[in-house]
C-alpha cells in the first residue's frame, strides 16, 4: 500500500498523471471516498497522463463518459469513467452492462463510488482511498487487490 499526502488540487492532478505508469489495458481503478475527497481531479491527471487532451468532467448525470486516447498507451486505447454516486438499484448497474465492460483488454476503467457495485467489482482492481483532511490538503491511499 502507498499513502501520498497532497496540499493543493494541483498535487493531487499530478498522482493521478503519475499513476498512470503503474497501469495496463483491462485494469479497473476503484475511487472511493466523499464528495469533494479529489476522486474527479485525480481523473483529470490520469486522463492527462492517458493523452487525453478533453476536459474530464465528473460524469455524475449521465453515470459513464468515454474517452478515446490518441494513441495506444499501456494497452489502454479507451478510458471509461463511471460515478455510480446516484445509482440506486442493482438494475441501475446491470443496466450500464458493466460485466461486458470488465471483460475488454484494452480499456481502463475509473469507477467513483466503486462501494456501490459490491459484488460486481472484478476480484483484480485497484483501490484508491481519498480522504479530506483539510480545505487544501487530502491523503490518497493506493492498494492493489487480487
Ligand atoms: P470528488 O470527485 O471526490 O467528489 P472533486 O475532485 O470533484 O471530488 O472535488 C475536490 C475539490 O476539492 C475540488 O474543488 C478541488 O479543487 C478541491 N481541492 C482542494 N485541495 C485539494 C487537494 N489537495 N486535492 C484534490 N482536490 C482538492
Ligand atoms: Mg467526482
Amino acid at each position: 500500500m502507498q499513502t501520498i499526502q497532497t496540499y493543493n488540487f494541483e498535487e493531487t492532478r499530478k498522482v493521478g498523471e503519475e499513476f498512470v505508469r503503474s497501469l495496463q489495458g483491462g485494469d479497473v481503478i476503484c475511487l472511493r471516498g466523499d464528495l469533494g475527497a479529489g476522486k474527479t481531479t485525480f481523473m483529470q491527471g490520469l486522463a492527462k497522463g492517458l493523452g487525453i487532451t478533453h476536459r474530464i468532467i465528473s460524469p455524475t448525470f449521465i453515470i459513464l463518459r468515454t474517452y478515446n486516447l490518441p494513441q495506444k498507451k499501456n494497452g489502454i486505447a479507451h478510458l471509461y469513467h463511471m460515478d455510480l454516486y446516484r445509482t440506486e438499484s442493482q438494475d441501475d448497474l446491470e443496466g450500464l452492462g458493466i460485466s461486458e465492460i470488465f471483460k475488454e483488454k484494452d480499456v481502463l476503467v475509473a469507477i467513483e463510488w466503486s462501494e456501490k457495485l459490491g459484488a460486481f467489482l472484478p476480484a483484480k482492481r485497484w483501490e484508491l482511498d481519498f480522504e479530506w483532511i483539510s480545505e487544501q490538503q487530502r491523503k490518497i491511499e493506493i492498494k492493489k487487490i487480487g
